[in-house]
């Protein structure tokens, strides 16, 4: 069926993995797992009220100073340039999550957003102008951006709101909810909406920077059934797809 299935050693590992039915926390460091609580099933109660934080999609910070982004990145070298705020993106929420990953089956494979490569700029975590919930993934116009794996579509978004053109994708990994989320894409590019069923690798559009950007990249977030984002690098990792 064209599925994409990545070559990397780990990830073989990985998807044999799933293929008999084994739970991913035996097959990635403890360590990578620890950041999504979120995907306690208990917490599920609470994603009614995290869907609330969606209307925040539509930003509240038109006038961002974007001269103040470098200042507190910690990374040593290069600094990284920030290219978008992250005061206002990804605010969709967890019930839909859920949801979402409650009707489809458990990933088969996974792929990296860019399978050439992409520069990492601003990380998951605390920026001068609010926390950013996701990673910028730099790469140039145009450049096809690829679901990470198989799922649905629980959101899409033409331009307008601080996160322009952006997709939202419900999974099941390990059992759990996981959901992903694209950023900024080109305005037009979205090849797939709300409903459409998607597998690890598949284009889903192209490289953008509608919304509050300031130059090509897709801000990519992870969340569970709580809607709330944690850092993606670790799962990317562990999935060899980072
Ligand atoms: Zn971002």
């Amino acid at each position: 069926m064209g599925r994409m299935k990545y070559q990397g050693p780990l990830l073989g590992v990985v998807a044999m993995t799933f293929a008999f039915g084994v739970a991913i926390a035996t097959s990635v460091p403890a360590a990578s797992l620890a950041t999504p609580g979120s995907f306690d099933a208990v917490q599920i109660a609470g994603a009614v009220g995290a869907d609330q934080s969606y209307s925040a999609e539509g930003g509240s910070d038109p006038t961002v100073t974007r001269d103040g982004f470098a200042v507190h990145t910690p990374t040593p070298t290069p600094k990284p340039v920030p290219v978008s705020s992250g005061a206002s993106e990804g605010g969709y929420g967890g019930a839909q999550c859920q949801a979402g990953s409650d009707s489809v089956p458990e990933s088969a494979a996974f792929s990296p957003v860019y399978p050439d490569g992409y520069k990492l700029s601003d990380g998951f975590g605390p920026r001068a102008e609010g926390f950013h919930k996701g990673v910028d993934m730099l790469n140039g116009p145009g450049v096809p951006v690829h679901a990470i794996a198989d799922g649905v579509v629980i959101a899409a978004s033409g331009n307008g709101g601080t996160g322009g053109v952006y997709l939202s994708i419900a999974h099941k990994v390990g059992g759990q909810p996981l959901c992903s989320m694209y950023m900024h894409f080109l305005d037009g590019s979205l090849t797939v909406g709300v409903g459409s069923l998607v597998v690890a690798g598949q284009v889903i559009g192209l490289t953008g920077r509608t919304g509050n950007a300031t130059t090509e990249h897709t801000h990519f977030e992870l969340y569970g059934a709580d809607g709330v984002r944690f850092d993606p690098m670790p799962f990317l990792a562990a999935h060899g797809i980072g």
